[in-house]
């Protein structure tokens, strides 16, 4: 699904002296390269706040804590994403309330969002899926309207642009009240080991929340409050910073395959792919609301497992990104879900299919895999 290998192959002089650097000053932990990283990842987001940590799974967590929920809060997300986003939720023993997804976009259904807020919501929580920027203004209108916190799930999303209603655009991770990310090394800005950061505009939200990952520590040996160890080490910030330059050009080429999977699937009647915000099927050149963490078809009358059985018999990855709707997983199922409100989710987890993409694709095997698939569909319809 990912070529990390071939990736690193081409910036190494530039990835193996940063790491060097580190290696020679000794400074593993909150050394200078952390700082570094984190303040060009604030210019290049344009948030005035990152506050670099351990993974994406604590990043969501610390922002949870950051907003000081309480056990009870009803937090609001979507029924079709990671299961990372509603278990932060429920390990801080908050309410979460898992919502269908918009069926063109899979993202979160503003409609159903509004549906599921009760006096005790305190926050929505949006996923940019897949890469593609959620309907930020409407999920700000929201919660505005109705004094509730948005945290944004951006760890699929790193470097899309949210084009506003007033055509201004920001980057995802920097709308919300606070956002998290992953470094993951499969996401689009990926280190070589486990690597995260919240992002904010607030700066006594950043106060807190720096406190936060630091045992709850504001001054040396004072815990004012109940917090974590979650930190980004030194090594895995020089390889970030190494990266982070390239990081519009890597989401170019996502975008470039993207463009060439769709010139491929687009006229199908069988394959629906994958959508934009607007009508530009997030390829469009003004525009970057999708970075294209998954490329993922929906399947229309085509049996999907078998699909992914052939793929996998001619040694091309594929993934069904996600198969069983959250709020039929075990540990988050609840009686007060009805299945009548998840017919999108529902339906998504038995027809998508996420096809190879990152930053090394190249035409020959672009071309390899549509035909592929574009062979296994006709023949078996
Ligand atoms: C990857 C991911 C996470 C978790 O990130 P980790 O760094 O693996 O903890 C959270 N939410 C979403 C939507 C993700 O894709």
């Amino acid at each position: 699904m990912v070529d990390l290998q071939g990736q690193y192959a081409k910036i190494k002089d530039v990835v193996d002296p940063s790491i060097e650097e580190v290696m020679n000053s000794a400074s593993f932990i909150n050394g200078p390269k952390v700082h570094q990283f984190q303040k060009n990842l604030e210019n290049y987001l344009g948030v005035k706040h990152v506050i670099p940590c351990a993974n994406g799974t604590d990043a969501l967590q610390i922002a949870m804590m950051g907003l000081g929920l309480k056990p009870g809060d009803e937090v609001i997300t979507a029924d079709f994403t990671f299961a990372a986003t509603v278990e932060v939720i429920a390990l801080l023993q908050l309410t979460p309330v898992l919502v269908d997804v918009d069926p063109v976009t899979f993202n979160i259904d503003i409609d159903a969002i509004k549906k599921a807020i009760t006096p005790k919501t305190r926050a929505i929580v949006p996923v940019h899926l897949f890469g593609l920027a959620a309907e930020m203004d409407a999920i700000m209108d929201l919660a505005k309207e109705h004094n509730l916190y948005v945290i944004e799930d951006n760890a699929q999303g790193i470097g899309a642009d949210y084009t506003h209603q007033d055509d201004s655009k920001t980057k995802t991770g920097a709308i919300g009240h606070v956002a998290s990310t992953s470094f993951f090394p499969s996401k689009n800005l990926g280190c070589y080991g486990d690597g995260g950061a919240i992002f904010t505009n607030d700066d006594d939200l950043a106060h807190t929340i720096r406190g936060i990952v630091n045992h709850g520590m504001y001054e040396r040996y004072h815990h004012d409050v109940v917090g974590v160890n979650s930190r980004l080490d030194s090594i895995q910030a020089a390889v970030l910073d190494a990266k982070l330059p390239h990081l519009d050009d890597y989401n170019k080429a996502r975008q470039n395959a993207a463009r060439k999977y769709n010139e491929a699937f687009g006229d199908h009647p069988k394959i629906i792919i994958p959508s934009g915000r607007t009508q530009c099927n997030g390829i469009c050149e003004t525009c970057d609301c999708h970075v294209f963490h998954q490329y993922t078809l929906n399947l229309k009358e085509v049996d999907r497992d078998a699909l992914v059985a052939h793929l996998q018999e001619k040694n091309i990855p594929c993934g069904v990104y996600y198969p069983i709707p959250l709020h039929r997983q075990k540990a988050y199922a609840d009686e007060r879900y009805n299945e009548a409100d998840f017919t999108v989710t529902n339906s998504l987890v038995k027809s998508v299919i996420s096809l190879p993409m990152h930053t090394e694709l190249d035409n020959e095997q672009i071309e390899f895999i549509t035909s592929t698939v574009l062979s296994f569909i006709d023949r078996n319809s």
